[in-house]
């Protein structure tokens, strides 16, 4: 009988040459186990999705009650489903008044799309404005405006009339015009490496956006649910965008998109034509009350706060020669040690020391550190001292 990994290389398509390969038998909290009885201490929750931690109870509860009165019933936007209604209502409850109206799709690609031809429609123009090293999802819209020439060359022809301006880069704020239907932008940009606007930036865009006529969507499918220290960037920056697509760990752990607007603008997507943007599992109800019980867990045990609090524990413990900077703010880090070598080896020998690390997408420099939020003190400065041990040894081996 073939082994899981020799499956795993065999029969699923894979994304990179150079997968973790780590087999996961059970994740509970902020530790994975292996099946042949490693543990590893989770540093980057499948990318900042589990927040609330692996299997949280009130998560589990909450997926096995909805387990015994529904699955799927119909496509989205039909039948009245009390988790979706109830977590609906929530999220609207945690945002300003003009963003009440929400969207469920099943990821944070999918809540891109929805935002796109939201913003198209409502403004009735065409160009959408990102921003360099900027990542908002892989399929053909997303990927159109991906901050990265490398990543869409081999993919072209995508979406015409899309245009990527420096981020932090006031002067490139002038191409926003009137034929700009929106500017997406991540609040603090994830992939580039854990990059915060500079201040006033985010206020110049939406000052454009408002005078121009060209709608803002802020994409926190990275900085949603608490890991910045605040619940969303939104309040942490003080700027209000008129979409708000979120993803990741919305889902407590289960697949979920969302994209949030008024009622006004959201309107023009149920008419003229109808039923334009459809969708079959968006907002599947198992996935709402994952969701709405995670939400309830961040604020109940203050895990925004809380972050914050880790945050510093993690700057304080990291002190080593190989690293230059420790960058971001609550739980969503970038360690900088200056040479790719130095990232590709700690990253790839993580698993070795007992931890899960990652890359950034454009950002070769650095390695990602972002925990479940609940993380524990004791098992947080045990994963430092794990990745302490890590850089000695990446100092003897990597020249
Ligand atoms: N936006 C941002 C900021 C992201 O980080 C990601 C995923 N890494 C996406 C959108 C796309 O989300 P998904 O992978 O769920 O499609």
């Amino acid at each position: 009988m073939l082994t899981n990994r020799q499956l795993f290389l065999l029969h699923m398509g894979q994304t990179s040459s150079s997968p973790l390969l780590v087999e996961v038998e059970k994740a509970q909290g902020s530790i994975m186990y292996g099946p042949d009885g490693r543990k590893y201490i989770d540093l980057i929750s499948g990318v900042s999705v589990s927040n609330t931690g692996h299997r949280h109870p009130k998560v589990i509860e909450a997926i096995r009650k909805q387990l015994d009165s529904y699955l799927h019933l119909m496509v989205y936007g039909e039948m009245i489903q009390s988790p979706q209604v109830r977590f609906a209502e929530h999220l609207s409850s945690l945002l300003p008044d003009c963003l009440n109206v929400c969207y469920f799709v099943n990821s944070g690609s999918e809540a891109v799309e929805g935002a796109m031809k939201l913003a198209r429609k409502y403004t009735r123009r065409s160009r959408i404005i990102s921003f360099k090293n900027a990542y908002h999802g892989s399929t053909c819209g997303a990927l159109s405006i991906q901050g990265s020439e490398f990543y869409k060359n081999a993919f072209r022809p995508l979406l015409p009339d899309t245009l990527q301006i420096g981020f932090n880069d006031f002067d490139s704020l002038e191409s926003i015009d009137e034929h700009t239907a929106c500017v997406i932008v991540e609040p603090v940009q994830a992939e580039a490496g854990v990059i915060y606007p500079e201040s006033g930036f985010l206020q110049e865009i939406r000052n454009r956006c408002s005078n121009k006529g060209a709608l803002l969507v802020f994409d926190e499918v990275q900085t949603g649910f608490g890991r910045i220290g605040k619940m969303f960037a939104i309040d942490r920056f003080g700027v209000v965008p008129d979409i708000l697509v979120l993803a990741k760990a919305i889902g407590g752990g289960m697949p979920l998109g969302a994209f949030i607007s008024s009622g006004e603008i959201m309107a023009v997507l149920s008419n003229n034509p109808q039923l334009g943007h459809i969708t079959t599992f968006g907002g599947h109800p198992v996935c709402c009350a994952a969701g709405l019980a995670s939400l309830e867990v961040i604020i109940e045990e203050n895990l925004s706060e809380e972050c914050i609090r880790k945050s510093g524990l993690i700057k304080k413990t990291l002190v080593h020669p190989l690293i230059h900077e420790v960058r971001g703010e609550g739980l969503l880090l970038a360690v900088e040690v200056k040479k790719p070598e130095y990232t590709q080896y700690i990253v790839a020998n993580a698993p070795g020391f007992g931890i899960i690390l990652d890359y950034f997408l454009f950002c070769n420099t650095a390695f990602r550190i972002a925990p479940p939020l609940n993380i524990p003190d004791d098992i947080l400065i045990q994963s430092c001292k794990q990745l302490l041990m890590l850089l000695d040894d990446t100092e003897k081996n990597v020249r």
